[in-house]
């Protein structure tokens, strides 16, 4: 759009002329957002205008009911409207603070109104303005007034917004008020709204008599009621199932529509891997091994979840998947989430395939140096241009590495299957990227989770793959007990880890952050919070107060790679008693001598994580322990913290979970970038199933989507979302 000539509209002023907006205008360029809201907006995720109307309110309050003067109770939240009869400034000459004296009336009487440290209202309401008040009467030391209500003038006959109807409230982050909120929002919605195209079929929005977009969008931000609000809600939840399971359902069919290498289970070689295990499979193990070789077996490609809790042993069921793949003929690949993690897998499946043959590589990302473990010799350690070359030829069986893999340098000779280690979904054309021959077949991939994930979201958010469930751990593991630490006993805890410690054991401790004073959110703004404990001070303190006769080691995703695996090294060769760190230990590290979690600042962390980091001890035949620390008293804390208490398996955590929080936070919903309304909907089964339903009706009648562009458009988005495309 050009903005430096005049649109000729009457009045065009550029930025503030509305003829040159759209839904894709930024936000920068609209009239009243300076640098500084657009950039609390961009916190929210708010870009555009667009995104300014999906920001939806979390809730309402309903101040519809305009009562007459006379009518208004003392305590009672109430709605007048009247006129400004008088208005002056006053300071209270002790706490210097600034008070707005106002006394409003209508036809039925008068009464007092009293604003607080807002000065400058006197500039905006006069004597005799007509206004609009929603606030609660108390009752002050001489009288009663109306505290600090919410106004509007009614001056223009225009709609009201902020009183006497019902208002919206929306999630408020620092210094970006409801108000404000709504003020920027309305003009732009009653101007711009008919610009806003239904990407839902017309047939679904009939057959399930739903509000058509844009009267939904006007609904969700200012109903006209409370059951119009609901049902602009209803719309917006319908609409985000409906996509994801058009998704979904759409990346099925493809993945159906693909061949994938048929390779048969050989049954002696099974076996024989079996037989050549230390320990005995878990019936869980069985199972989700045998499906996964089951689907090995077909030519279409297999997509398939592997869940199962911190240490139930996935590991092996993926190394006897890849051994079937690589001695039908065929490469394997495995991807890990870490550098660290890599090489641990890349040591633990040399280990494990250590009878059968075999040619590994490692490819991890930073460094240089790749090795090659040949059978029952060294590791060899080899140039990475070789190491892709000997991949390429189809020379290495399995390759082990990090996100490096799916870089285009990376190509086999024919790959049979892709393994990803903590929940990474490829698409069609990722896999196809990996292979040489793309043209013939595509990899089968089978993508594992530590994190269990409630039976809803599964059959939304992974619909597109198939789930195998580990849901037992081996035997003779114990219970980890799990204890939340009060403030009183935090002595206790200290002598207790010096004891375990003189018992040849070692111990984590979790902190929320790396250093004091760093206040960063998610997406690297900063926040407000500088008490949670930190990794450095915390160190600092145990090492040289606490413990100072112990070694007490410190682990942090700063640190440089060397670093960091030299203090993993050192604990695992017990040369560290106590290790200090970030969540970086939080997936798949082993130290089966580890016998005590202590986690600090616990509130902070979600309850998969902590269930996580809890899975790091009771790895082994001895007793372990979790102790949670948290001087949060909110009571979801206390809710979050009993239910790791009460739970010791993951899938009935999960589900816990997701009654306490609500969906929005669980791993792998954050990708769909959907509202949190929308998410918050994932809970409801019948909403879920309708819209599966419906998705799938769509999809029969016109697999291409080919009437619906703008669907089509959302379901590309998606893929490139979700398959890190
Ligand atoms: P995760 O599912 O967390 O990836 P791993 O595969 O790393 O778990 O397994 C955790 C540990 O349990 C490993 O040391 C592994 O050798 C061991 N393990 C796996 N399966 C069994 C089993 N059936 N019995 C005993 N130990 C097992
Ligand atoms: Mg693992």
């Amino acid at each position: 759009m050009d903005r430096t000539s005049d649109c000729g509209s009457e009045g065009c002023r550029f930025d503030s002329c509305r003829a040159h907006m759209n839904l894709s205008t930024p936000i920068g360029q609209l009239p009243r957002i300076g640098p500084i809201y657009q950039r609390k907006l961009k916190r929210l995720g708010v870009k555009t205008v667009k995104d300014l109307f999906f920001h939806f309110p979390h809730r309402y309050e309903d101040f519809s009911n305009i009562i007459p003067v006379s009518n208004v109770k003392l305590n009672e939240t109430c709605c007048i409207q009247g006129k400004i009869l008088e208005i002056e400034n006053t300071r209270t000459w002790r706490k210097k603070m600034s008070l707005t004296h106002v006394v409003v009336g209508d036809k039925t009487g008068a009464i007092k109104v009293i604003w607080y440290n807002q000065p400058y209202l006197i500039k905006t309401l006069k004597k005799g303005d007509s206004i609009c008040l929603t606030g609660k009467m108390v009752l002050g030391k001489r009288d009663a007034y109306l505290n600090n209500p919410s106004y509007e003038k009614l001056g223009s006959l225009e709609d009201l917004t902020h009183t006497g109807r019902i208002v919206p409230v929306y999630p408020e982050t620092e210094g970006l008020s409801s108000r404000w909120l709504r003020f920027i929002l309305k003009p732009l919605l009653i101007h711009l709204k008919s610009k806003i195209k239904d990407p839902l079929p017309k047939e679904i929005i009939k057959k399930h008599k739903l509000l058509d977009i844009q009267k939904a969008i006007w609904q969700v931000h200012f109903p006209d009621s409370l059951n119009l609000a609901k049902k602009a809600q209803e719309r917006f939840s319908f609409e985000g199932l409906f996509d994801i399971s058009l998704f979904t359902l759409k990346a099925r069919m493809i993945m159906a529509s693909k061949k994938a290498p048929s390779i048969p289970i050989d049954l002696e070689l099974v076996q024989r891997f079996v037989k050549s295990l230390s320990f005995k499979l878990t019936d869980a193990q069985k199972k989700s091994s045998w499906r996964i070789l089951k689907d090995i077996e077909k030519p279409r490609p297999m997509n398939r979840l592997l869940e199962g809790d911190v240490g139930s042993g996935k590991t092996v069921v993926a190394t006897m998947a890849a051994l079937n793949v690589i001695k039908g003929g065929y490469q394997a690949a495995f991807m890990a989430p870490t550098e660290i993690l890599a090489k641990q897998h890349f040591k633990t499946l040399a280990d494990l395939v250590k009878d059968f043959k075999l040619d590994l590589g490692l490819l991890t990302g930073k460094e240089d140096k790749f090795v090659s473990k040949k059978l029952k010799n060294d590791v060899i350690e080899i140039s990475r241009k070789k190491l892709l070359e000997k991949t390429e030829e189809g020379k290495i069986n399995l390759l082990i590495g990090t996100h490096a893999l799916i870089q285009d340098k990376v190509k086999f000779a024919n790959l049979g299957l892709v393994i990803l280690d903590e929940q990474h979904r490829f698409g069609v054309k990722q896999r196809a990227k990996l292979s040489k021959k793309t043209k013939q077949a595509i990899p089968h991939l089978l993508s594992m989770t530590a994190t269990p994930i409630p039976r809803t979201l599964a059959l939304t958010i992974y619909g597109d793959l198939d789930l195998s469930l580990i849901n037992e751990l081996p035997k003779g593991r114990k219970k980890v007990i799990t204890k939340v630490v009060s403030l009183k006993d935090r002595q206790k805890s200290y002598g207790f880890i010096k004891k375990q410690v003189k018992k040849g054991k070692q111990i984590f401790v979790i902190c929320p952050r790396i250093e004091k004073g760093e206040k960063k959110d998610k997406k690297g703004d900063i926040l407000g919070w500088a008490e949670a404990k930190a990794v450095k001070e915390e160190h600092k303190k145990l090492s040289e107060s606490i413990f100072p006769h112990l070694k007490v080691g410190m682990l942090h995703g700063k640190m440089p790679l060397k670093e960091k695996e030299r203090m993993m090294k050192d604990f695992k060769n017990k040369k560290v008693d106590i290790l200090v760190s970030t969540s970086v230990v939080e997936v798949g590290i082993d130290i089966p001598n580890a016998t005590v979690m202590m986690i600090e600042g616990a509130e902070r962390f979600g309850l998969a994580q902590l269930h996580q980091f809890r899975g790091r001890v009771g790895r082994s035949k001895y007793q372990s322990y979790c102790f949670i620390f948290t001087d949060s008293s909110a009571k979801k804390t206390t809710q979050r913290m009993k239910a790791l208490i009460d739970c010791e398996n993951g899938f009935e955590l999960a589900e816990r979970d997701l009654k306490i929080r609500g969906p929005g936070d669980f791993s792998g919903t954050r990708q769909w970038g959907m509202p949190d309304l929308i998410m918050d909907s994932l809970k409801d089964i019948f909403l879920v199933e309708k819209t599966k339903e419906a998705a799938r009706e769509t999809l029969e009648l016109d697999p291409q989507l080919k009437k619906y562009p703008l669907l089509r458009e959302k379901i590309e988005e998606f893929g490139e979302r979700i398959y890190l495309e």
